[in-house]
């Protein structure tokens, strides 16, 4: 794909406007625009080719903003040796609640302490990844750790950096207006922009 072709489809792909030089630092400028952070080192046509079908499926959940940064950490991820799939991503408030239900007042063992509204699944900003050894998946692996270096230098924040419940397969794109704000207090902002049908990214 052509510079000029790979701007066109991210414009497309992002709904932003970018001011069509082609060259290193357009994704950087993408990106800036999006969540008011840059991206090194990171080739833009990397960012948005389509990963495994499987991952795909999932991240067509996600906010667009946050796609290419999942498709990215797969592909990166790739490139380290380390084969990882998107395996969650958006969580209706319905999900959540189910989700809390568990292990409360319906049967299973506790596998969230996140209500309806209170996970960033709910916004269609975070998703978990898991580590594959061919078809194997691997619920616990040191490569999740390399991950989570990975998706931090894609400007991810990363569940296993989490003082209280540590999660290493979670991701999430922190908003830039989010930038000096509790995980509480993001929340709370983010119910209120989907109860008033705002953008999150915005
Ligand atoms: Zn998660």
């Amino acid at each position: 794909m052509r510079i000029e072709e790979m701007i066109a489809a991210v414009q497309q792909t992002l709904g932003v406007e970018v001011d069509g030089k082609a060259g290193p630092q357009t994704w950087g400028a993408i990106y800036a625009r999006l969540v008011g952070k840059k991206i090194d080192r990171m080739e833009p046509s990397a960012a948005i080719s389509p990963v495994d079908a499987r991952s795909e499926k999932v991240i067509a959940t996600l906010l667009p903003q946050v796609r290419p940064i999942a498709r990215a950490l797969v592909q990166k991820a790739a490139v380290a040796g380390i084969t990882i799939r998107v395996i969650s991503g958006l969580r209706s408030y319905e999900e959540q609640a189910a989700l809390y239900a568990q292990g409360r007042t319906a049967p299973g063992k506790k596998v969230t302490n996140a209500r309806a509204g209170y996970s960033n699944h709910n916004f269609g900003i975070a998703f978990d990844v898991g580590v594959f050894e061919g078809n194997r998946y691997l619920p616990e692996s040191p490569k999740y750790k390399a991950v989570g270096a990975l998706g931090m230098d894609l400007g991810l924040e990363w569940g296993g950096n989490w003082k209280t419940i540590v999660d290493q397969p979670h991701f999430q794109l922190r908003p830039a207006w989010a930038a000096d704000e509790s995980e509480s207090q993001m929340l709370a902002e983010l119910r209120s922009r989907k109860d008033h049908g705002e953008a999150v990214y915005a």
